[in-house]
């Protein structure tokens, strides 16, 4: 059956390599996207093809359309650009849930949300595992995000159990890739960039914190792996399981730029969490899925695609 894909967050950094994931196997994709975070040039190489649409709309609106799919990944995932405006971020994850789930009651779609391993917050439980039920403050700088997606979860469970809507839940772990904004915010890209300009490499706090990176590519393929799956509604994780400190990241990103850049320390964010890593058991058992992709190996067309960006 070919499908009609609905992708909010469409021209987002996820968001545009799913598009073009789904159309290359033939399927109509609706990309609907604000554009906060989202850029036109993610999707311009999109745009002729007949079974692409770009629809401009925010999911706190509600909206009627027909799809059979829906793959819920409008917004911002950056800490600096989910803080910028708090409550819209609440709204975004909320209303913008409702209306997902509001439509896809409407028309029986089959609808992923887009979760994240930061509803473990700073985890007492390592590595992750999907019945850990986190470590979350309510009222920090993060909450809007961390809180915000886990209401968004609960929605999406309690439409399951009252409605019947056909729901996946995926929790993805931190993933990087060419797409990503110069001024994204996120550590891969901070760094990658900082390292091309021989500028100082910011680290936050003693940088021994810890993040298992995933390469975009794998991830894709774990979730269209959830939405092609029958019976199974998650919450799964999806992320490389291979840890690294930040300081660790840093030496990489150095080594393969062959950077000049020196690392200094800046102030630890308020509630960053001090280690993160996924148990993929449960994506293993029920997706056949793991990542194939080692750190080293996505960096390198992660640096080539930021170097084209800044004009190197
Ligand atoms: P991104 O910021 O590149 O993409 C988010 C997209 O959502 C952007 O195109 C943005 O314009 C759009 N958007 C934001 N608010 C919107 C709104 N109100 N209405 C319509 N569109 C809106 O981030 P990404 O890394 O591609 O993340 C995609 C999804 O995956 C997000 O839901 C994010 O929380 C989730 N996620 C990502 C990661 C990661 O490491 N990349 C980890 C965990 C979860
Ligand atoms: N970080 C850093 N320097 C930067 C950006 C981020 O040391 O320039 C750290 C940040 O404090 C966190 C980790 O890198 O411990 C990952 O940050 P990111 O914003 O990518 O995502 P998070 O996993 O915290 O949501």
């Amino acid at each position: 059956m070919s499908h009609v894909n609905l992708v909010t967050g469409g021209a987002g950094f996820l968001g545009s390599h799913l598009c073009e994931a789904l159309l290359a196997r033939g399927e109509e994709v609706l990309c609907l996207d604000n554009l906060f975070t989202g850029r036109k040039e993610n999707i311009a190489h999109l745009l002729g093809d007949s079974n692409f649409e770009l629809i401009r709309h925010d999911v706190t609106e509600s909206i009627v359309l027909e799809a059979n799919r829906i793959f819920n990944l409008a917004c911002p995932a950056s800490p600096v650009h989910y803080q910028h405006n708090p409550v819209k971020t609440i709204k975004t994850n909320v209303m913008g849930a409702l209306n997902m789930l509001g439509l896809a009651k409407r028309v029986k779609a089959r609808i992923l949300q887009a979760s994240t391993s930061e509803i473990y917050g700073d985890p007492a439980v390592h590595p992750q595992e999907e019945s850990y039920w986190g470590n979350v403050n309510p009222i920090g700088p993060r909450s809007c995000y961390d809180e915000g997606k886990r209401v968004a979860e609960t929605l999406f469970f309690d439409y399951y159990q009252q409605n019947q809507v056909d729901i996946r839940v995926i929790r993805i772990f931190n993933t990087y890739g060419p797409r990503m904004q110069v001024d994204d915010g996120r550590v891969v890209s901070n760094f990658v960039v900082q390292a091309l300009r021989g500028n100082p490499i910011t680290l936050y706090g003693d940088g021994n914190q810890t993040r298992s990176f995933c390469y975009y590519e794998d991830l894709i393929r774990g979730m269209m792996a959830m939405m092609d799956n029958d019976d199974f509604t998650g919450p799964v994780n999806l992320g490389n399981p291979d840890e690294f400190t930040i300081r660790e990241l840093a030496e990489a990103v150095i080594r393969l730029t062959g950077s000049k850049s020196e690392l200094v320390f800046k102030p630890l964010p308020e509630n960053d969490p001090t280690r993160r890593k996924p148990n993929i058991s449960l994506a293993k058992e029920k997706l056949n899925w793991e990542p194939g992709i080692k750190l080293e190996e996505g960096l390198k067309p992660t640096i080539a695609y930021f170097a084209k960006e800044i004009g190197l």
